[in-house]
Order: structure tokens, then sequence, then C-alpha cells
């Protein structure tokens, strides 16, 4: 029987566990924390007045035979010998690490105020969600698709919101400009910017970010992630996460990693975060256990912000050209409510990426299969408008990409 270590008990490190066991390994799970955390679909959700369902982990693993060592810190995993702070030594056939992102600590004049809320973990969220409810207007500082979630669910409460973010989200220009226009309709005004310091008499009265002053009622701060690992001897990505091939594994034979602790050598950065965790800890899982499976499908997320459906899959023409491929795109629109970005490459004519804005929900997961096995671009030129005026406009970028006239 095929011995599989697994260090971390969050998404991916379940996921893997999970996985495993259910292909025949013998399964330890080792959990620094005293308990294996719940899950929550997406903790933005804990910001709402009906926060989401939570799920207890601990009792699926016990059910798939999975032994979970609580509050044992790993220290070191080196050929299949895992250490732990208490100790324990253990070998493996395989590890899978999965040990999660800290958060930085976030420090800016007046940072400690009332009324001011770092949103670094599930408490935090439901905290904040509990005090910002009588308020009129909020500033969020934070990026990507998580910051935008966060503004989404306090608009969606009724409170007028300002997002301070460094940057627009990478490479996705058209469909963000149409969220920030989405956003603005919803009372959410998208600002470039940081905080700089939070004023006030004891409490957050106003954040001043770049010389101007946003009067608010509370400060909700998502801080940045950093990945965090125990000793490992692997060769280690831009961003200090383990580098892993598409089937999960480390450069280290026999040492797999997954979730936020890695980092795909060949796959851009998905800029979703929970579905980030679940396909790479289940292959990662399946592999340590002797499987041969690789994580082809493009990292893919859709949302619906704003009241309207934003969805990317595979790269965008600035990943692509970033990983020395020769493409091009094509941005086709419907008015200002809707429209889809086909990134391909020039001389196969094979699909790299697709972005929409305002189509409706249920393409995303087709349309990251065909990019994931990277369709040539006539296998979506003859969908068919009859079905769905939505996927029309994806059939139609395509024609033009194929230089068909539509
Ligand atoms: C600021 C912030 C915001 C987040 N927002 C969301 C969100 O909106 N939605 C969502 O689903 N998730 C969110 N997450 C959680 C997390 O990023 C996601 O769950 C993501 O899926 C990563 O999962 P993971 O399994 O890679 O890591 P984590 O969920 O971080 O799990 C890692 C686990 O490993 C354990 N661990 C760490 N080091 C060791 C060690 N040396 N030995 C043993 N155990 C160890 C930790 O205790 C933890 O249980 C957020 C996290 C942070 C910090």
């Amino acid at each position: 029987m095929v011995r599989v270590g697994v260090v971390g008990g969050g998404r991916a490190g379940v996921e893997a566990g999970l996985e495993a066991a259910s292909k025949g390994a013998k399964v330890t799970l080792f959990e620094g924390a005293s308990r294996v955390p719940d899950w929550r679909n997406s903790w933005p959700d804990l910001l709402t007045s009906s926060p989401p369902p939570i799920r207890d982990t601990h009792s699926l693993l016990e059910a798939e035979g999975v032994e979970v060592l609580l509050g044992e810190t790993v220290l070191s995993v080196d050929q299949g010998l895992v250490v732990s702070g208490s100790r324990v030594r253990r070998r493996f056939d395989a590890v899978v690490v999965a040990t999660g992102s800290s958060p930085a600590l976030s420090r800016f004049v007046g940072s400690g105020k009332t009324g001011v809320y770092v949103l670094d973990g599930p408490q935090a969220y439901v905290e904040a969600g509990r005090h910002v409810g009588s308020a009129d207007w909020v500033v969020v500082q934070g990026e990507g698709i998580l910051a935008l979630r966060v503004a989404d669910r306090l608009s969606s409460r009724g409170l007028g919101v300002t997002l301070l973010r460094r940057r627009p989200l990478a490479g996705l220009t058209e469909v963000d400009s149409m969220l920030v226009s989405a956003a603005a309709a919803r009372r959410v005004s998208i600002v470039q910017g940081q905080v700089e310091a939070a004023a006030g008499q004891g409490r957050v009265q106003a954040v001043v970010s770049g010389g101007r002053v946003h009067a608010c009622e509370a400060l909700l701060v998502l801080p940045e992630l950093s990945p965090r690992l125990p000793r490992v001897p692997v060769t280690l990505g831009r961003l200090r996460g383990i580098r892993v091939e598409e089937d999960q594994s480390s450069s280290s034979p026999g040492l797999y990693a997954a979730g936020s602790c890695s980092e795909p050598a060949l796959r851009p950065p998905c800029p979703g975060i929970s579905r980030t965790s679940s396909s790479p800890g289940r292959v990662a899982g399946a592999n340590a256990a002797g499987g041969i499976l690789s994580l082809r499908c493009s990292p893919s997320w859709s949302e619906e912000l704003f009241g309207l459906a934003f969805s990317a899959t595979g790269q965008s023409l600035e990943e692509a050209a970033l990983a020395g491929l020769d493409a091009s795109r094509v941005v086709v629109r419907r008015g200002s409510s809707a429209l889809c970005c086909v990134v391909y490459e020039r001389r196969s004519l094979r699909l790299l990426g697709i972005q929409s804005a305002g189509l409706g929900p249920g393409h995303s997961a087709a349309l990251a299969v065909a990019v994931g096995q990277s369709a040539h671009l006539s296998a979506l030129a003859d969908l068919s408008s009859a079905d769905s005026t939505d996927i029309s406009l994806v059939a139609e970028a395509v024609r033009q990409g194929l230089g068909w006239s539509v």
C-alpha cells in the first residue's frame, strides 16, 4: 500500500488527502492548528446578511480513513521524511505539501483605529460584517477578484464603497473597464491608490490616499499573501511558492505541492482564490498515490459581480506574450453590456484564452475545456446562435480570428 503524507489541512491538503485515500493509499495528514479548518466557499460571503454554510472537513477525512495529526507543525520534508515540531518523524512514499499562505502585516498611520478591519481570516470577515451594517460608506483596500468580491458583497447590503487598488486586473483590460462601470452603477467607486492613513478621532472617519481624502465609516483591508513553507529542498517560483508542473510534482522526486503555497511552472497564476486549490489538490493527491493525472484544464474563474457575469479562462494576450507565444486577439462587443475577447496563437489558430463580460453564466465551464485542450478556433466557429445569443458573441470573435466574414 502506498503511504502518502499530506502537510496542511486547508482546502488543497484535504482534497489531496481525500483523493489519495480514494485511490487506496494510506494517508496521514499533518495540520499545525488544533483543528482542520472548516470549508467556507467564499469568505467575502461572510460579509453578507446570510453567511454560507460550513462543511465539517474533519469528518470527511475520517470517513475516508485518513489519519489526521492535529497540532503537528511540520518543520521539514525531505525524500519522503516528514519531521514535525513535536519530533514526530514519519517516512512516506510521497508527500503533498499544502501549507497555504500567510497574510502580510498591514501597517499605516491610523491602522489601529476603531473601524479598521484587516480581513486576514474568516473570523475577521464575520466581525467586519457585523459592524459595517449601519454604515453608509466604507473604503476597501485590496487587489484582484477577492477585493472585487468584497466590494460586491458590501454593495449588496446597500453600502456605498470606495475600492482602492494599486492595479487593474492583470491582462484583463476590457473586462476590467466593464467591471468598473458596472460597479459605479451600484455605488462602488473603483479608484487606483493605496491607503496612506486612516484619519478620525478614535475611529476612522476618512482615508487618505494619493492626496485625496475618502470619507468613510469603516476601512476593510485585504492583506497581501505570501506562500508559507516548511523546509523543502525544491525549486521555488517567482513568488517564492513551490514550483510545480502540470501533474503538481516539484523538482524533488516524490514531493508534490498544491494550493496557495505552490506556483505552476507553466500555467499563469489564476486571479481567483478558492478554485486554485481544489483541483490542484486532487491532482497532487492522485499522483502521490501513484496516479498519472495532469492538470490540463486552464485556470479559469467566473463570477457574478455588480449584477453582471464575468469570466476568464486561459491566458490573456499579455500572459501569452510573457510565455513567448506569438498571439493575437479579437474583442467583440454588444453595446456597453457584453463583450468577448478571444486570444489565440497566430500561426496554429489554437485557442489560448477567452475573457468575457455580460454573457450569461453556464458557458464558462465548456469554454474552459475548449481552452484547456487548446482547441482550434474553428471548433467554436459554428456555435449556434439559435440556442443562445450569448454564445454567438464567442462565435463571432472566433470567426473574426479565422478571418471569416461575419
Ligand atoms: C487574507 C486571506 C483571504 C482568503 N480569502 C479566501 C476566500 O475568500 N475564500 C476561500 O475559500 N479561501 C480564502 N482564503 C483561504 C485560502 O487562501 C484558500 O482557502 C485557498 O484555497 C488556499 O488553500 P490552501 O489549502 O492552499 O491553504 P490554506 O487554506 O491556507 O491552508 C493551509 C493549511 O496548512 C496548515 N499549515 C501551514 N503550515 C503548516 C505546517 N508547517 N505544518 C502543518 N500544517 C501547516 C495551516 O494551518 C492551514 O490549515 C483566504 C486566505 C487568506 C489568508
